[in-house]
């Protein structure tokens, strides 16, 4: 299977390149990723697969199956970019591309939705050419950057049916992602008041952006009162004009409320939410929560790990050259000496380098961290959280971006079109491939993966944190 996949992954290449490199130039937003999920859709169905198009009613959400019968294996790929990360690739410098709308890859989704679907095209591959039962879903999801798409698609039951679910994501390191994450809850808090001239007659007005300014002082006392690990985020997204003479009429604000535990988020969001209205009877002014999106903290199956980091060793690091390791290490540079202290001592904090030392004089990971069960909080939120609630799931990490590179920086849209962006990408890809394969040649393995999830799931019963009636939200505010 190993020499499979191998063989597979350096005859395709090129070609997987391309499809990663087609995404990068075509950077979408969340919901909106139009030209992306039509690319990949169609090098789906060039590759034999049957699409189905319009998942959970999502016209950006797709499956892409091929072959029938059980076990399903499901590879999950996001596609999506992000705001303000125009960057052109492969320089050392943050510089914009001309002429382009102000979005980028910040985040490698372009690496990301590629290699899942090379990992789904490899084991595909396998099955057809020694014609063994079983099926594989390559699952385009949309809008994974403060949209939470996997959320909505889990909520219309789009993974019903699949036995395991295999992700990874672009970083620093070659590593099994077995943190979990936190739960997060994103609200919109609209407030609607009554214009008025600021200083012929005040007394008729009805400050919005006192409202707002009202409730962030009352969030922020309240943070004295939750538990430590939650965190509570808010951007003031209109302050209702530029005028200081005028009463401002309308004014909002966006909260990202996260927490060890989804019951947890819930419980903030909810004091949070009595805040509101607090400030609105205040101010007299009229009140709209706007529920924006909801995910689930994520949940390992450390069976699932256990395969996927076999899986991983078999493969190995890979090689970088010296190049590379040059073009990593004026990365690094670009990192304040705190940052880069910071990023190796949370790294070795999760077990990720040992003591630290191997990396010493290197820039680019070549090696693999050690596995470790680990109940740590990752400070994050994903969507594929959601999905570890309803299918045994496992994630992986492969190394594509220099040392100390955080997602969402202009770094790390530079790096996505690296040689060694590049390799990473198909690192994870035949990691993927070899678990799924895997996965499909023993019954033993995936009944172990499977008798974990059921015990978590018996003690633990899911409710999808986002009510049946909202519909995803792109970045411009509009329900789709
Ligand atoms: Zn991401």
């Amino acid at each position: 299977m190993h020499t499979f996949v191998k063989t597979y992954m350096e005859k395709h290449a090129d070609y997987f390149n391309e499809v990663s490199t087609y995404i990068f130039n075509h950077p979408e937003t969340r919901f909106e990723e139009f030209k992306s999920a039509n690319f990949l859709m169609e090098e789906c169905e060039k590759q034999g697969f049957t699409v189905e198009r319009n998942i959970a009613d999502i016209s950006t959400a797709f499956t892409a199956t091929f072959g029938s019968g059980k076990p399903v294996i499901a590879f999950l790929g996001e596609f999506d970019a992000l705001p303000e990360l125009n960057q052109k690739p492969c320089i050392t410098h943050p510089e914009r591309i001309d002429g382009t709308e102000n979005i980028g890859h910040g985040c490698g989704h372009n690496l990301l939705g590629t290699g899942a679907f090379a990992a789904a095209c490899a084991t595909k591959a396998y099955l057809e050419e020694r014609q063994l039962p079983g099926t594989v879903i390559f699952y385009g999801c949309p809008g994974e950057e403060g949209g939470s798409g996997k959320t909505f698609m889990v909520r219309e039951n789009a993974f019903d049916g699949v036995d395991a679910a295999l992700t990874w994501h672009p970083s620093p390191t070659n590593a099994i992602m077995s943190l979990p994450t936190l739960a997060n809850y994103q609200i919109t808090f609209k407030f609607k008041g009554v214009a008025a001239h600021a200083a012929n007659s005040p007394h008729l007005g009805r400050s919005a952006l006192d409202a707002v300014e009202l409730m962030n002082v009352g969030v922020n006392y309240l943070r004295e009162h939750i538990i430590q690990d939650a965190r509570v985020h808010y951007a003031v997204t209109d302050t209702g004009g530029f005028s200081p003479a005028v009463v401002q009429p309308q004014a909002e604000v966006l909260y990202l409320i996260r927490a060890p535990k989804i019951h947890e988020a819930k419980g903030i969001y909810e004091r949070i939410c009595k805040i509101a209205e607090g400030a609105a009877l205040m101010t007299e002014t009229k009140l709209e929560i706007e529920f924006i999106k909801a995910c689930s903290n994520y949940v390992p199956n450390r069976s699932l790990e256990k395969i996927m980091y076999q899986s991983l060793q078999t493969i190995g690091a890979g090689e970088t050259t010296e190049e590379e390791q040059v073009y990593a290490k004026e990365i690094w540079d670009t990192f304040t000496q705190e940052e880069q202290d910071f990023y190796i001592d949370l790294m070795k904090g999760f077990g990720y380098f040992g003591d630290g030392s191997e990396f010493k004089g290197k820039y680019l990971a070549d090696s693999i961290s050690d596995y470790r069960e680990s109940d740590e909080i990752f400070y994050g939120s994903t969507d594929v959280s959601d999905v570890s609630w309803v299918v045994p799931t496992v994630q992986l990490t492969a190394a594509t971006s220099a040392l100390a590179t955080p997602l969402h920086t202009w770094q790390m849209t530079a790096q996505g079109l690296t040689s060694f962006a590049h390799k990473g990408m198909l690192r994870a890809a035949s990691t993927m491939a070899l678990t799924g394969l895997n996965l499909l040649a023993s019954e033993e393995q995936l009944e172990e993966v499977q008798n974990e999830f059921k015990k978590f799931q018996a003690e633990y019963p899911y409710t999808n944190p986002i009510p049946k009636h909202i519909r995803p939200t792109t970045l411009g505010g509009e329900k789709i």
